[in-house]
């Protein structure tokens, strides 16, 4: 069976790089594949936080990740720390994961740049990924381009366990990253780096909790070039922020880069950033009304990751298990 797992950290709101990059192809592959949607709390610990924002955040993301269309009928959809399996396995792979391996990671190196203090939480993350993936013996992880690294790391990790302890345990995944700009979309504040939750400046990102007027202000505030934009996708080149606005462009309205770019070639981002605004209010504002109503329920929101997280235990109880077994633990 072909069983497709993700997670999600409910370390900010949801923003539209997660969701072009990775949300959008969850909805799709839950018709198609076993879903297993996580909201990966343990992760979003790593860093510096709030433990009450934490709470709220949680349920924040799970509203929004059903309002985005995450269909509980189809897929499970749970919160990681309500499975405890996944910091079990963990421990397990720490003993079998080299530490240069993490000390390369991109995702590490960026993080701890940009904290005061690292954890050694930050370091073990992308093991604590693999546990994730593994316990449900995913096929298949849909993911943005910067997890793309990690799922490599997961794959040697599955590779590692069954030839260090002689089984066939582990399937070791495959990254699904959409084509076209999705996979990266990039900060509105620097071309250069990618969109994210945790980048101090809301101004960074287009959130799905955004307001229409809030969507127009940033957007006429996203960093830009002075030169026009061109009629050759290839003149794009070295011009990161106009690319990354064409791309988010180009994703929304289901167009393709040249065409975006046959319409407004000559023309400056005067012209260009409120057709973008349009057409991300015309995908965000549905989305937000959505939103509204799942808020309106809490009590069913807890009884739905509740029955989300008591299915995913039942199916990496016996992972977890074999595992144990593997290495000669009891549990
Ligand atoms: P954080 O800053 O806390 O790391 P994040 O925005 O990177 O938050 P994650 O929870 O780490 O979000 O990742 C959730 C999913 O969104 C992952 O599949 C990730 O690859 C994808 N993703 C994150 N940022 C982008 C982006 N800028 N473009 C495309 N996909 C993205
Ligand atoms: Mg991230």
């Amino acid at each position: 069976m072909s069983r497709v797992f993700s997670g999600i950290q409910p370390s900010g709101e949801l923003h539209i790089g997660n969701y072009l990059g990775a949300i959008k192809n969850w909805v799709q592959l839950q018709r198609e594949y076993e879903a297993f949607f996580c909201i990966v709390d343990y992760h979003a610990i790593t860093i510096a936080y709030a433990p009450e924002d934490l709470k709220r955040r949680r349920r924040e993301m799970a509203v929004s990740l059903l309002a985005a269309g995450i269909d509980p009928a189809r897929a499970t959809l749970f919160v990681q720390s309500r499975v405890p399996e996944h910091t079990e396995l963990a421990w397990i792979f720490n003993t079998i994961t080299p530490l240069g391996e993490l000390e390369r990671q991109t995702q590490f190196k960026d993080k701890a740049t940009r904290q005061e203090s690292v954890n050694a939480g930050l370091l073990n993350y992308p093991v604590l990924q693999a546990a994730d993936i593994l316990l449900y013996q995913a096929t298949h992880v849909p993911v943005g381009e910067d997890q793309k690294q990690h799922i490599e790391l997961t794959r040697d990790v599955a590779l590692k366990f069954n030839t260090d302890f002689d089984v066939d345990l582990f399937v070791p995944p495959e990254p699904y990253i959409g084509g076209g700009t999705a996979a990266r979309v990039m900060s509105l504040r620097d071309g250069n780096m990618k969109m994210s939750k945790t980048d101090p400046s809301d101004m960074s990102r287009i959130n799905l909790t955004d307001s229409d007027e809030l969507i127009g202000q940033k957007i006429r505030k996203a960093k830009t070039d002075p030169e026009p934009l061109p009629n050759d996708p290839a003149a794009l080149d070295g011009r990161p922020e106009a690319m990354n606005l064409v791309g988010i462009y180009a994703e929304v309205t289901g167009e393709s880069v040249e065409r975006v770019l046959h319409r407004f070639a000559g023309q400056g981002f005067g012209a260009f950033k409120p057709a973008l605004a349009d057409a991300l209010i015309a995908l965000i504002a549905p989305l937000r009304s959505r939103l509204e109503e799942f808020r309106e329920d809490p009590a069913e929101l807890d009884r739905l990751l509740r029955s989300g997280s008591e299915r995913a235990a039942k199916i990496a109880a016996p992972t977890l298990a074999a595992a144990y077994d593997a290495v000669g633990l009891t549990r």
